[in-house]
């Protein structure tokens, strides 16, 4: 492509996505395509030739866009956000027209440098102790592992790395917590069956005492106690696990503690939602994601490390190939995680922080927080509905019950979510808490207003009048 085509394209599609973001709002937020549509309409074989790039803008249009289903869509009330923002989004070109891989600090001092110290910016804004060391991950899956990793090469003496392991290493986590937990623990090599699941109290959130029961019953079993995965802010219903008692409890096992912050770790950089990582001094490392909440494109995923050296040391790799002169004053993020390529991540996350400014993101944290709650005190008034946990950010939990058995709610709610979202106008998604069919609704989109959430509100009252009505 010649530079004047490049820059005639580039424009176009600056001009492109700057529409998209105003007038996203058009489309159904959910795409209706049916599965292998889009592949029907995709050549099966790779063009031989060189394509006009209009061609492809054609197809791109008609074909590809279609089948998205549009996470920046004010009605995005479902799963957790995946926040962009005009400032990400020009941090992100930038990377990609620089084009650099930042494994060792040579490679890119400032990709290198730059990650540190917005990393320690994070850490500032969260409230988090000193010591903690930052690093960009993918995703908090990855964070996860690692932090699993971490933690079964402590508990070995690093002695799994050199030549595996056959002691039992048992790992902790909440009924409640994420599935990446699980996908880490057998990644990690501990099995399935070492996870063992802590019972939950009426808000979801872990019982210390359970865990606690866990830990001795499996001493008294000659298995090793190794780690325990702690959430704030659960992926069903926002449940904060209480991590000081917790944290107590590592210290007095040795256990690794990981926080697992992934969706509400951006609320405690709110003062009045800092109670939240209270207790957090004792953990040896936590995630949360810019990506889902802070206005960051997808990929970028902070974690941080209590002592780093721990990380490193279950990471580092020496190849020849890889050594360089400046080793020993600098840091080189390769061996912080599993990929020894990265992305310059950094660079979106300074722009968003300095284009939007902690105030402007708490600003907005505080007006989706408000929001849900607004919700949440509306919803209620309707004495058919039924909020099934505590609202603690901006997630609120909720179901259709007019009294009848169990089962038959569940299906009830089933239907009402499906006619909820084939309005086009919202999408919400799904969960169960304690064997109910749980209706979700999250406010975390940038662009969301009062609005949105009303508009939301009505049509949910509409679908369950209508549903209620046809029986
Ligand atoms: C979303 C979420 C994850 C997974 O996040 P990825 O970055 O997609 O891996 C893990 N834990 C919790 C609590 C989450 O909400």
């Amino acid at each position: 492509m010649k530079r004047e085509d490049f820059q005639k394209y580039g424009y176009q599609l600056i001009d492109w996505i700057g529409d998209y973001l105003e007038e996203v709002e058009k489309y159904p937020v959910k795409s209706t395509v049916r599965p292998g549509e889009v592949k029907g309409q995709l050549p099966s074989s790779p063009p031989a030739q060189s394509e006009e790039m209009d061609r492809i803008l054609m197809d791109f249009n008609s074909i590809i866009m279609p089948g998205m289903t549009h996470w920046q869509h004010p009605g995005w009330f479902a799963y957790f956000p995946s926040n962009n923002s005009p400032a990400s989004i020009l941090g992100e070109l930038l990377s990609a027209g620089l084009g650099t891989q930042g494994m060792v600090w040579e490679t890119s001092p400032s990709a290198t440098e730059l990650e540190e110290v917005v990393m320690d910016w994070l850490r500032q804004m969260l409230g988090l102790p000193e010591e903690f060391a930052g690093v960009i991950q993918d995703t908090a899956s990855t964070a996860t592992l690692c932090a699993l990793l971490a933690a079964r090469e402590k508990a070995t003496g690093f002695a799994a790395n050199e030549s595996g392991f056959s002691e039992i290493l048992r790992v902790y986590a909440s009924e409640e917590a994420h599935s990446s937990v699980e996908k880490g623990v057998k990644i990690a090599g501990y099995g399935r069956k070492n996870l063992v699941y802590i019972p939950t109290d009426d808000e979801y959130a872990m019982i210390p005492g359970e865990m606690e029961k866990a830990i001795e019953s499996d001493l008294r079993a000659g298995l090793k106690p190794t780690a325990v995965v702690a959430t704030v802010g659960t992926t069903s219903s926002g449940a904060v696990d209480p991590l000081k008692a917790i944290g107590e409890l590592s210290s007095k096992y040795g256990l690794w503690l990981h926080v697992d912050a992934a969706y509400a770790g951006t609320a405690a950089i709110l003062p009045e939602k800092r109670w939240a990582l209270e207790g957090v001094e004792k953990a040896d490392s936590l995630v949360f994601n810019p990506h889902k909440w802070m206005l960051t494109n997808f990929d970028c995923s902070a974690f941080f490390v209590c002592d780093h050296r721990l990380l490193t040391r279950t990471f580092e790799i020496h190849p020849e190939y890889l050594k360089t002169g400046v080793d020993a004053e600098v840091k080189n993020f390769r061996d912080w995680g599993i990929q020894l390529g990265r992305r310059f991540r950094s660079l979106k996350l300074w722009f968003v922080l300095r284009s939007y400014g902690v105030e402007g993101i708490k600003k907005i944290i505080r007006r989706h927080i408000h929001l849900a709650e607004r919700f949440c005190d509306e919803l209620v008034k309707d004495k058919r509905i039924e909020v099934l946990a505590p609202v603690y950010f901006s997630l609120v939990c909720f179901r259709l019950n007019d009294g009848r058995p169990e089962d038959e709610l569940n299906l009830l709610n089933e239907q009402l979510l499906e006619a909820i979202n084939s309005t086009g106008k919202v999408f919400l998604t799904h969960t169960t808490l304690k064997g109910k069919f749980t209706i979700r609704l999250v406010v975390g989109q940038r662009t969301t207003e009062e609005r949105h959430v009303r508009e939301a509100l009505e049509i949910i009252r509409a679908k369950a009048d209508e549903i209620l009505k046809k029986e």
